[in-house]
C-alpha cells in the first residue's frame, strides 16, 4: 500500500522518549518518571481507561525537576508543581491549580518551552515508523522550528518521505519566509494554515451545541466568528487556505459561518476531525467546495469516551463515514496519531465502506470540479 496520512504530528516523537503510553497503572508511570534519564520530563500518551484512573498533580509533585504528562489526545497536560514554581501560571479555564490540568494553548505553550530542543531525530524516527507502516505522504502540522528542521534534512539527503507542512496561523508568515529561502519541491511543500476553534471530547473542550453529558459544560469556543472571518480573509488575500480544527457540532457551526460571510473564493479549505457534523452541516461544506479531514481510527478507539463524555446517542453519531461518503462530501484521512498506523482506520473504514472506498480515502485528496 502508499497510504498518504493527511494529518500528523511526527515531532510527538519528541516526546516519546518516556513511553508512558504503555503504563498500565499509575504506579507503572510514577516508577518510569523515577528513572528517567532525560530531564525535565516531558511525555505523551497516558489515558484514564488504560490507568485504570486518572493521574493529577499530586502524584507527580513530588519530583523535583518539571514533570509533563500529556494525555493521549493531546488537548489535557498534567504539570507538576515544579513547572507551576518556574512558570508562575494563573488559574483560568485553561488551567486547573487543583489538578494541576493545563488546556489547549496553556499546554501547548508549556510543552514547547520544555520538548527538546533538537528534534531532527524525532523526525528521522518518525519518518521510519511512517516508511514501515507503507505511509509514503503525511500532512504534518508544525512551527516554524520543526519546519526549518524538515528543511535541513532535506539539505542533508535524509527527507524520504513527502511531506505537506501544515503550519500554524501564530507562526505561519515564519513559514513562508523559510519556503521562500530553501522552496518547494516533491518531498516538501506548503500545506494548509492550521487555526484550532476548540478543544477534543476526551478534555471536554469540544465546543458543543449541548453540555456534556458528565461536565456542566459546552466546552470552549477559541475562536469567536468575527477573528475566524478575519483570519480566512486575511489568508485568501495571499491564496492561502486554512485547515481548521473543530470537533463539536457548534464549532462546526461557527466555521462554516465564517467560511459562508468571509465569502470564500478557494476551493478546498479543510475543517480537521469534524467528529460531530451532522448531515445538514454536511451539505454545507460540500457546497462550499471544503474538504474534510476525517480520523476514521476515532471511533474504534475512542467510543467508550465518546459515550462517557456525549451519551450513547451523540456517541453513536460520531463520525459519519457513512453519511459522508453517500453525500459525496471530499475527505482524506489521517491518522492524527491515535495511533500513527493508517490500519486501524482502515479496518473499521472498510467495515463501514468497503475496502476499495476506504483505501480510495486513504491515498490523499481528490480534486473535485
Ligand atoms: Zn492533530
Amino acid at each position: 500500500m502508499r497510504f498518504v496520512d493527511a494529518h500528523t504530528h511526527l515531532e510527538f516523537f519528541a516526546l516519546k522518549g518516556l513511553p508512558i503510553e504503555k503504563a498500565k497503572s499509575k504506579k507503572d508511570l510514577i516508577s518510569m518518571i523515577e528513572s528517567a534519564e532525560r530531564k525535565p520530563v516531558v511525555a505523551y500518551g497516558w489515558s484514564e481507561d488504560i490507568l485504570g484512573e486518572t493521574i493529577e498533580r499530586k502524584d507527580i509533585d513530588k519530583f523535583p525537576f518539571p514533570v509533563l504528562l500529556m494525555r493521549v489526545d493531546a488537548h489535557i497536560g498534567v504539570i507538576n508543581k515544579k513547572v507551576m514554581e518556574e512558570l508562575q501560571l494563573n488559574p483560568s479555564e485553561k488551567f486547573d491549580p487543583e489538578k494541576g490540568y493545563v488546556y489547549e494553548e496553556v499546554l501547548w505553550e508549556i510543552t514547547s518551552m520544555l520538548k527538546p530542543k533538537e528534534i531532527g531525530w524525532a523526525l528521522i524516527k518518525g519518518q521510519e515508523e511512517a516508511l514501515s507502516k507503507e505511509i509514503v505522504e503525511i500532512h504534518d502540522f508544525v512551527d516554524s522550528k520543526i519546519a526549518e528542521t524538515y528543511f535541513r534534512l532535506r539539505e542533508e539527503g535524509n527527507l524520504k518521505l513527502r511531506v505537506a507542512l501544515m503550519p500554524f496561523y501564530k507562526d505561519y508568515e515564519n513559514v513562508l519566509r523559510l519556503f521562500d529561502k530553501y522552496g518547494e519541491d516533491d518531498f516538501l511543500k506548503l500545506g494548509w494554515i492550521k487555526i484550532f476553534v476548540d478543544g477534543s471530547i476526551g478534555a471536554r473542550t469540544a465546543y458543543l451545541k449541548e453540555p456534556y453529558r458528565d461536565k456542566a459544560s459546552r466546552g470552549i469556543l477559541l475562536k469567536t466568528e468575527e477573528e475566524l472571518i478575519n483570519i480566512i480573509k486575511e489568508l485568501e488575500a495571499k491564496n492561502l487556505r486554512v485547515a481548521i480544527h473543530a470537533i463539536g457540532d457548534g464549532a462546526i457551526d461557527v466555521v462554516l459561518n465564517a467560511f459562508e460571510k468571509a465569502d470564500i473564493k478557494l476551493k478546498e479549505h479543510r475543517i480537521e476531525h469534524a467528529e460531530m457534523i451532522d448531515s445538514y452541516q454536511a451539505k454545507r461544506v460540500k457546497d462550499m467546495g471544503i474538504v474534510l479531514c476525517i480520523q476514521p481510527n476515532f471511533n474504534p478507539v475512542f467510543m467508550q469516551t465518546y459515550i462517557k463524555a456525549l451519551g450513547e446517542d451523540r456517541a453513536r453519531r460520531m463520525n459519519p463515514l457513512k453519511m459522508l461518503d453517500e453525500m459525496g462530501v471530499n475527505m482524506i484521512f489521517g491518522s492524527d496519531m491515535m495511533p500513527f498506523d493508517p490500519e486501524v482506520g482502515l479496518k473499521y473504514a472498510s467495515q463501514i465502506l468497503g475496502q476499495e472506498k476506504a483505501l480510495y480515502y486513504y491515498t490523499g485528496l481528490k480534486h473535485k470540479g
